[in-house]
């Protein structure tokens, strides 16, 4: 996830005026930064890996010449943080430059094509493709807008782009497929933007542009096409929100936002190229031991993952709490071991502790982490990054859903491989896989207002249940700990079947159990744990599939999920559970986004 902006102006210098966008869109991504702009028929550009303050005292953005330009702040995803794979990125001549916020899936085969051409490529990234192919169709006569669109024909993926061309040095082609981009009208100057808080503070006359459009922008003009080249009537749209607000989309906090947000972490996650699935797989497949190792909710992601394995693909592996694997482990590991560390920061203390020990005997080292180039990878042998996109809410969740959406990518593999799915087995689930994205959106759609009442009702109650079986043992230890760290409500996720083991002495009149109770093997037991609780006077608050007659009818309140193979519903089941700890955390006054005493990054053994 990245920023990118543009401007085009009849006379002002706009080098300033991209930097104070880009700042503004820093959230974003903050690896490296970059902006181009035309002057006299040619680019300038200055660009280098760091914050942009820290890269504007070192190069001085603002004298950048000219009237028009494109800026980026990126949150690598393809290549690490470095200067030569900062944006933006040019062709072959140098005339035209491209910023983009995405993923181009097939950007390896065009890559390669395009090199067979003569094209010399600058950095690793996905986006350099872009600019390679709009050159080529410049060369055979197209002028710019129209060498975009055909280019935009090619790409499979996502993508919000800003182009410009030295030669027509008048305008801004922008486009966007699953990417965020606007547009912002101003006095005798235009802006494209991934969000509309960059220009705010210029314009807050907005034009949204939808998947599969085009714009060509001028200091006097939008025009909007789709790919066919059909010029579409677009209304411009008065924006009334604070820029605090325009920051967080519209959205409160940050953590709902980044709750609405899972949809699209999902899917650009599911789109992470085969071979980062494949070099796991067959570290996996040779180990002897496997070991997830990690902490807070991203131990609840490898602990769900171990389910996963056993499952679907026959394999046992252990999940452990990093700050107690030194201990645990001692010297019962050898080269024979793979250690999946999984830290959304990569650089949680406790991790690299744990992957520090592992590694003095020689364990091959896999890491699950959403931040590229943090010290989790320079100790792995592998890494997978999620496409989470930054994360500001301090609690994770769209770290720990894009989190499961790898594991589960990477079990389905596993298991196709160590043959206990056949390949007709396996396509089914990577369909229902890649149907989860648009399933969690109908979650947040239809649960929301159920989560915010149910949280209005309970928000003053002082403990809490959370109990699963199986696999939704973690959805119940995840769905705890949200409500534990933003809420301050004391809550115990526990195993359903454990909770008679002592739990029960606490139930009286009231007290709340939320049941992550799916279709799955688990469910005709659950349902006595259910009955066990509400004869003591329970309150039963559950999590069920939406053909759940049976736990429907005991439960006081029920979010009804979409049915999905049970091995995915921890991917779904734990999107209620957010939106009902964000809502009881707003209800009691705390601050959802900045929860006392937690930091993002436990950077701390
Ligand atoms: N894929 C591009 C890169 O790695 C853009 C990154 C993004 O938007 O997240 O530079």
């Amino acid at each position: 996830m990245c920023g990118i902006i543009g401007i085009v102006s009849n006379d002002r210098h706009v080098a300033s005026l991209l930097r104070e966008c880009l700042k503004r869109l820093e959230y974003r991504g903050y690896d490296s930064v970059g902006i181009t702009t035309i002057y006299n028929s040619t680019l300038h550009t200055k660009k280098d890996k760091g914050k942009i303050d820290e890269i504007h005292r070192k190069l001085n953005f603002d004298t950048l010449p000219g009237h028009i330009g494109i800026g980026h702040t990126r949150w690598a995803t393809h290549g690490p943080p470095s200067k030569r794979n900062a944006h933006p990125h040019m062709d072959c001549t140098g005339k035209i430059a491209v910023v983009h916020n995405g993923i181009i899936e097939n950007f390896l085969e065009l890559r390669k094509q395009l090199e067979e051409k003569g094209h010399v490529f600058q950095s690793d990234t996905d986006t350099e493709v872009i600019p390679h192919l709009i050159e080529e169709y410049i060369a055979t006569g197209y002028n710019l807008a129209d060498a975009v669109r055909e280019t935009l024909k090619q790409l499979k993926g996502s993508y919000a782009i800003a182009v410009i061309y030295a030669e027509e040095p008048d305008k801004i082609v922008c486009a966007r497929k699953d990417s965020p981009l606007v547009i912002g009208v101003g006095e005798k100057v235009v802006y494209c933007a991934s969000d509309i808080p960059a220009f705010l503070p210029m314009t807050n006359k907005v034009i949204f542009l939808n998947d599969g459009e085009l714009a060509i922008l001028t200091p006097y003009s939008v025009t909007v096409q789709n790919l066919e080249g059909e010029v579409l009537t677009k209304e411009v749209k008065i924006i009334n929100w604070t820029a605090e607000m325009a920051q967080k989309g519209g959205f409160p906090h940050f953590v709902l936002k980044e709750i609405h947000e899972q949809p699209r972490a999902i899917r650009d996650t599911l789109r992470t190229r085969q071979e980062y699935v494949d070099v796991f797989v067959e570290s996996i497949m040779k180990a002897k031991r496997i070991y997830f190792v990690a902490a807070g909710t991203s131990y609840h992601a490898g602990l769900t993952a171990t389910y996963m394995f056993s499952k679907l693909a026959k394999t046992y592996s252990q999940a452990v709490i990093a700050s107690e694997f030194p201990e645990f482990i001692g010297e019962t590991l050898d080269e024979d071991t793979v250690i999946v560390a999984i830290t959304q920061s990569g650089e949680t203390a406790d991790t690299l502790t744990a992957v520090r020990h592992a590694t003095k005997y020689g364990a091959k080292i896999l890491a699950i982490t959403n931040v590229l180039g943090s010290s989790i990878t320079r100790l792995a042998h592998h890494t997978f990054y999620m496409q989470a996109g930054p994360e500001i809410g301090v609690v994770a969740t769209k770290t720990f859903t894009t989190q499961l959406a790898t594991l589960a990518l990477i079990t389905i593999n596993l298991a196709r491989q160590n043959g206990t799915l056949t390949d007709v087995e396996a396509k089914q689930l990577f369909e229902e896989l890649y149907q989860i994205p648009a399933k969690v959106k109908e979650i947040i759609e239809t649960h929301e207002e159920r989560a915010k009442t149910l949280a209005e009702k309970c928000y003053l109650k002082n403990n809490f249940y959370f109990l699963g079986r199986g696999i939704s043992t973690a959805t119940a230890l995840e769905g705890a700990l949200k409500l534990k760290e933003i809420s301050y409500i004391h809550a115990e996720g526990y195993p359903a079947g454990e909770s008679k083991h002592g739990p029960i002495a606490l139930i009286e009149p009231g007290y709340p159990c939320v049941f992550i109770a799916p279709m799955d093997e688990t469910h005709k037991h659950i349902i006595g744990n259910i009955m066990e609780m509400k004869a003591r006077g329970a309150e039963i608050i559950a999590v069920i599939d939406k053909s759940d007659q049976d736990v429907s009818q005991l439960a006081d309140t029920a979010f009804k999920m979409p049915s999905t193979p049970a091995i995915f519903t921890p991917i779904t089941y734990i999107i209620p559970l957010q939106l009902f700890a964000y809502y009881v955390a707003v209800k009691r006054g705390a601050d959802p986004d900045k929860p006392r005493n937690l930091a993002k990054s436990v950077t701390v053994v």
